[in-house]
């Protein structure tokens, strides 16, 4: 054996393990078990005990049983198709072993004629007789027999006994690694070492054993690492230097005095976080993260004058082209006339487009707006100072450190967010990241007032949507989109259209995934100066678009949503100074845990509740779709049942970041947990 205390054991592939070989490598490979360490984390699901031996009398048919029994007569019929057998005997009774495609030989080694052998399988009855059908656990060494198997989910081609002897290796194997946490962050897990631990996770009696210590370390590994890696790659932007932004005192004030209501104080207190991180001297890379409606662009429109004062040019993008309109008519609004500030769309004519890069190379253009296509490679900037980014939520860790690595030293980035998420996720999706929050939303917003209404009471629906069409408001009527059947969903609004446009003619307008981009904008558009008073829609409509007049939402299907979804969906309404109302229709009753979950929706109109409220009842993956985007999944950590966990390491990196200490000590537990490339660079 190798030296004990080295991890390299753990990050070899398979087939240094005695049993291995490229098939089953192949096999486990499909599976996403690179390496030995990936196979310590298939936990077993229950386990079979071999250690009770019983007595033939004894038997029960249909159990896993062990017995001690003498071989007596071999019978190995000539006839092909017809099984191998042999007849054995305790001091209690007969028993036949059978075996179907084997050899002769391999049966006459196995079971020797009388000599005493131990056999453990399940026992079936043929013709009044015991039997076990092509036992696996036989041997003449009882000790190799008599003993308790673990049941792993298992794959195709590998056999439970081969598995067990594969995960017994490694754990007999296992390096001994020096401990990496603190002496009282390990106290609190009763000093469990990593070693122990990981025999513990496999010991059949620890099944589902959540709340011992040996989980609990196990778990907390797992999110000490992955905070660390995000906590590493904060650090290392933050030691990029930069030319720090220079204020422009008088350009903030007129700006703030040009609107026509106060910022929030989180407003203000984003804006400080974000004016402070320009004027210093090193990167910024921060997520501004707030509600639907909190008021996030005005916080990154003034924060940009800053930097378009100091000389820097600066790049918003947007998700769509009709937000990043909505962006630009906004700062064309509130911005000095002396800023240049351009709109760059794919709509624009060529020679506009030419002008604008050109514009853009030359220094002469202060800010652009537009899509990712702003970031096309001819596109030059003379000198970009600053990047924001919205609703880009979900972006994964690489993309973002791409971005940040795209403007160059010189460079702050700003993401925006408006999908508030749980506390304890904060530091496993944005640890890379600082955070401001916007959880105060403006004083004059009135909360949505929510229903919700069976689909066969669609003409009370109906009713209300014309009172509130008479009073000049408008409505979106959201179908949902159902991934499986995109051409059942596109459907449902199609029909839904038809059904409204023969109540309110001429009035209603069409949205869904099959519409072309260009016609999709103009429909909106259209929307926008309220020339229909209805939109159905998938649930296309675009985040973050701004639509002042639209006072109803109804959701149908509203089931098939999440919390945070429908939250964010309801958002979209009570922007102006009007009450807004959004409408969940179901189609059948609601069971009991529907009802919990509409509940939250109506009792509550902050979205950092309701996301918490959302992970506890349909736990954190399907949390807005966080699965797709390359957020880590924990093995065995879960933010719900490990919520303490999570605060304590994100104690520990605080404390690791403000003494600044060397995280030499965390070499093996990030190399083992995080191998991702992106800890070459770190450790
Ligand atoms: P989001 O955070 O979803 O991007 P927006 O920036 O689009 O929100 O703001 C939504 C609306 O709220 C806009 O019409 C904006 O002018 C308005 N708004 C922003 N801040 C305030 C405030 N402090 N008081 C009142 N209205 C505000
Ligand atoms: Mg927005």
């Amino acid at each position: 054996m190798e030296n004990k205390n080295n991890y390299d054991y753990l990050l070899s592939d398979l087939t240094k393990l005695n049993g291995v070989g490229k098939k089953t490598m192949e096999i486990l490979k499909k599976k996403k078990v690179n390496n030995i360490f990936d196979l310590l984390w298939r936990l077993p699901k229950s386990y079979t005990d071999r250690t009770l031996v019983s007595k033939i009398c004894d038997l029960q048919i249909g159990r896993t049983q062990t017995i001690r029994i003498v071989p007596l007569k071999y019978q190995f019929p000539r006839i092909r198709n017809l099984p191998n057998k042999v007849n054995c005997i305790d001091q209690t009774g007969k028993i036949d072993c059978i075996f179907f495609n084997s050899h002769e030989g391999y049966v006459r080694k196995i079971l020797p004629l009388n000599e005493e052998v131990t056999i453990s399988g399940k026992v079936s009855a043929y013709k009044g007789r015991y039997q076990i059908t092509n036992p696996t656990y036989v041997s003449q060494d009882s000790s190799l027999i008599e003993t308790i198997d673990n049941k792993y989910s298992l794959t195709e081609g590998i056999t439970e006994k081969n598995y067990n002897k594969i995960i017994k290796q490694i754990l007999q194997n296992l390096p001994i690694l020096k401990e990496w946490h603190d002496k009282d962050v390990l106290k609190k897990f009763n000093n469990e070492s990593w070693n122990n631990s990981i025999i513990k996770l496999h010991d059949p009696t620890n099944i589902e054993n959540y709340k011992a210590n040996f989980y609990k370390r196990l778990a907390y590994d797992e999110i000490l690492a992955s905070f660390l890696v995000n906590s590493e790659i904060r650090k290392k932007i933050k030691k990029i230097k930069k030319v720090s932004k220079k204020f422009d005192d008088k350009a903030h004030n007129d700006i703030i005095n040009k609107l026509d209501f106060n910022l929030t104080n989180d407003q203000t207190k984003s804006l400080d976080d974000i004016n402070k991180d320009l004027n210093s001297k090193s990167k910024m890379f921060r997520l501004l993260q707030g509600d639907v409606g909190s008021g996030k662009t005005i916080v990154a429109l003034i924060s940009s004058l800053n930097v378009v004062s100091s000389g820097f040019q600066v790049a918003l993008m947007a998700p769509t082209e009709i937000l990043a309109r909505q962006h630009y008519m906004l700062a064309k609004k509130l911005f000095p006339k002396k800023i240049c500030i351009e709109l760059l769309s794919s709509k624009s004519e060529n020679i506009k487009k030419k002008k604008i890069i050109n514009e853009l190379k030359n220094n002469k253009i202060n800010m652009v707006f537009g899509t990712h296509a702003i970031f096309q490679k001819k596109i030059i900037f003379a000198k970009l100072g600053y990047i924001i980014i919205d609703e880009q939520h979900k972006f994964g860790v690489r993309q973002r450190k791409l971005l940040s690595d795209k403007g160059g030293d010189n460079c702050d980035v700003l993401l925006m967010s408006a999908t508030p998420i749980p506390r304890t996720l904060t530091m496993s999706i944005y640890g890379d990241m600082d955070v401001s929050i916007i959880r105060e939303k403006p004083s004059n917003r009135k909360e949505v007032k929510t229903y919700s209404k069976l689909e066969n009471k669609i003409d009370d629906v109906i009713k209300f949507v014309k009172k509130e069409i008479k009073e000049g408001n408008q409505v979106f009527w959201v179908c949902p989109l159902i991934e499986e059947s995109k051409k059942l969903d596109h459907q449902s609004s199609v029909n839904k259209y038809k059904f409204l446009n023969d109540i309110f003619p001429n009035n209603v307008a069409l949205l869904h995934g099959k519409i072309e981009n260009e016609e999709k904008e103009k429909i909106l558009n259209k929307f926008l100066n309220k020339e229909y008073s209805i939109l159905v829609s998938t649930t296309i409509i675009e985040v973050g678009i701004d639509f002042p007049n639209a006072n109803v939402i109804i959701i149908e299907n509203a089931n098939k949503f999440g919390l945070s979804q429908l939250h964010q969906l309801r958002g979209r309404v009570g922007r102006g100074l009007k009450q807004a109302s959004c409408i969940l229709m179901f189609k059948s009753n609601l069971t009991i845990n529907a009802k919990k979950r509409i509940n939250i929706l109506k009792n509550s109109n902050d979205g950092f509740e309701i996301s918490e409220e959302d992970m506890k009842l349909r736990g954190f993956g399907d949390l807005l779709g966080f699965k797709q985007s390359g957020v880590k999944n924990f093995r065995l950590a879960d933010p719900i049942q490990n919520e303490d966990l999570f605060l304590l390491a994100e104690k520990e990196i605080q404390k690791i970041e403000k003494e600044n200490s060397n995280i030499n000590q965390y070499k093996a537990l990030l190399k083992l947990y995080d191998q991702a490339d992106i800890i070459n660079d770190i450790v």
